[in-house]
């Protein structure tokens, strides 16, 4: 009995994340939610020449536009993590109550991006 409430009360708790990430998923612009369920699609922008021999390399998704800064250092090898520049709503408020997105919500982004495709071509 108790394992079946357990069970119910975790099927409750995924429909409404469900619901959750399908709703921010609708509001979201087409090619956000396409970075989102494909990953970034990243092209070098430009690279400045460091005083230590290292490079700053500046990358730009071609979809969505944010900004990947990558510190090299003489060899070519990363310093560090790269730095991210988002443009207004391709990161969920924190209002949204999101979080970080697992493996079932990416599997609801690209369902709803299909759908879109989809209604984009009914
Ligand atoms: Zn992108």
């Amino acid at each position: 009995m108790a394992g079946r409430v357990r069970e119910l009360s975790r099927d409750a708790e995924r429909g409404a994340r469900a619901r959750l990430v399908e709703a921010w998923a609708e509001g979201l612009d087409t090619r956000v939610l396409h970075c989102r369920e494909l990953l970034h699609s990243w092209r070098p922008s430009h690279a400045q020449l460091c005083v230590d021999g290292g490079w700053e390399r500046v990358l730009v998704c071609t979809r969505c536009k944010p900004l990947k800064r990558q510190v090299l250092d003489s060899e070519g090898c990363l310093v560090g993590s790269p730095r991210y520049e988002y443009a207004e709503g391709y990161l969920p408020d924190r209002e949204d109550g999101l979080g970080r997105l697992d493996v079932e919500d990416r599997g609801r982004l690209r369902l709803a991006a299909i759908r879109r495709q989809q209604g984009a071509q009914d």
